[in-house]
């Protein structure tokens, strides 16, 4: 049985926990592939609010098993915080699975991503400041501490040693802070370990396993396309690769196991932080979209801005994805703007360019080319089927289709699984 990943198209925030949810029914392993607690789905349970920063949503459903893959970073007291919430809301967490080869963000990663961003100035990334970059780059340069070090605490002591000397030498003499001591960061991993020894597992082979087993697996990417390392907007990105490709080398699969990539894309557009942002909206109907859209951070509460659609990157998430299938989310934002802008293109330097542009400076200076089309009065939460949308509704969808060249399988209406519309 095929697995299937699950990528945002844009720069995180498009609703990714809300495809799950309606997937969910059908699938038997949730697996998160890249990030750490930057990430946050939100998730409507029947009728409770969920906020999930790290363990995939689908540890809401008894049936699924979760998964956190090799290439997550994971702050272990948050870890277990998330699953105390979730354990004291009634919902298990026995059926959690995490990647040994999964690495730690250590007490000093938080401490120097704090330092470096107020280094920075005007310059900072606007990181969430959870250690996750810091913990990404100790891992490229193989001075990381991974998941499967708590189970043997000498050598954990050893490669905390070998770690500390140098990030203590750069917060006392390069930052003026205070030194991180050894003894009580032992202390407290060790205490996690013990909680967390028996969810910790070879996640590559539970799911190769499982997908010999003919079950159905959901590789699920926090962030989206554009803060993808490699293929987003650089240096206003994640350290980690949401791409679809991102998902087979963390989660340790091939790519014949995948047959379907779903790419979920809101039906505006939205960026939390620094960087380009060409079709960014900053008068009223950007206003009007963060508000409907109820448009703050899950980890953050930061407000996202906001702005309209634009095909030019649906199309390059399309090509750089793979993507078989688009999921359309918050389309019912969108009612009561008369006119709603597409963009189709961009001009820069006076030529035109049809897809992200390839250098950065392009895209910064990138003038939006927009088609405006009407757009609808009606509420739209109400819709249960896409025949039930006004005109100007599906017209607008049928565009973004046609401009994306990628088809819509589903169009959201509103966060709950019944405001779903399935297209054939
Ligand atoms: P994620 O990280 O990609 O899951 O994105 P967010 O955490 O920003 O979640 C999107 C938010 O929008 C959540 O609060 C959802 O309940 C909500 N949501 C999802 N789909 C829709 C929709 O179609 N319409 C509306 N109005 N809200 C939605």
């Amino acid at each position: 049985m095929p697995a299937t990943i699950l990528v945002g198209t844009q720069w995180g925030d498009e609703g990714k926990g809300k495809v799950t949810d309606f997937v969910a029914d059908h699938m038997d392993f949730v697996v998160r592939y890249q990030g750490g607690n930057n990430a946050g789905h939100t998730v409507l349970a029947g009728d409770q609010l969920l906020k999930l920063h790290l363990i995939p949503s689908g540890i809401l459903y008894p049936h699924i098993t979760s998964v956190i893959a090799d290439g997550v970073v994971i702050d272990p007291r948050i870890l277990l915080e998330e699953m105390d919430t979730l354990n004291a809301r009634g919902i298990g967490t026995s059926r959690l699975v995490i990647s040994g080869n999964a690495h730690l963000i250590m007490p000093y990663h938080l401490e120097l991503e704090k330092v470096t961003e107020r280094y920075l100035g005007k310059h900072a990334l606007g990181t969430t400041k959870r250690g996750i970059g810091p913990a990404y780059a100790d891992r490229a340069a193989r001075i990381g501490l991974r998941v499967q070090d708590l189970f043997d605490p000498k050598i954990f002591r050893q490669k905390l040693d070998v770690a500390l000397k140098e990030k203590n030498l750069i917060l006392t003499k390069v930052y003026g802070r205070l030194p991180l001591e050894a003894d009580g960061i032992v202390e407290d991993y060790m205490e996690y370990a013990g909680r967390l020894e028996p969810h910790v597992a070879d996640t590559s082979k539970l799911l190769w396993d499982a997908l010999r087993a003919g079950k159905q697996v959901m590789l699920e990417g926090a962030q989206g396309t554009l803060l993808d390392l490699d293929h987003g907007t650089y240096p206003f990105v994640t350290s980690s690769s949401p791409v679809a490709g991102g998902a087979l080398a963390s989660a340790g699969l091939g790519p014949h196991e995948v047959d379907r990539v779903i790419g979920v894309t809101k039906a505006y557009v939205t960026r939390v932080g620094a960087g380009p942002f060409p079709t960014e909206d900053t008068g009223p109907d950007g206003e009007r979209m963060g508000e409907r859209g109820q448009e703050f951070g899950t980890t953050t509460g930061r407000k996202r801005r906001c702005g309209w659609f634009d095909a030019a990157l649906l199309r390059y998430a399309a090509r750089v994805n793979g993507l078989t299938e688009v999921f359309l989310t918050k389309l019912d934002v969108l009612s009561g703007i008369p006119r709603v802008k597409v963009c189709t293109s961009y001009r820069a330097d006076g030529r035109s360019f049809d897809d992200f542009p390839p250098h950065q400076s392009l895209f910064h200076k990138a003038e939006p080319q927009y088609d405006e089309v009407d757009g609808w009065a009606e509420d739209l939460s109400a819709a249960r089927s896409f025949d039930d949308l006004p005109k100007a509704a599906r017209a607008y969808v049928e565009l973004l289709a046609e401009l994306g060249g990628v088809k819509v399988s589903a169009v959201s209406v509103g966060p709950s699984r019944e405001q779903t519309l399935v297209l054939a």
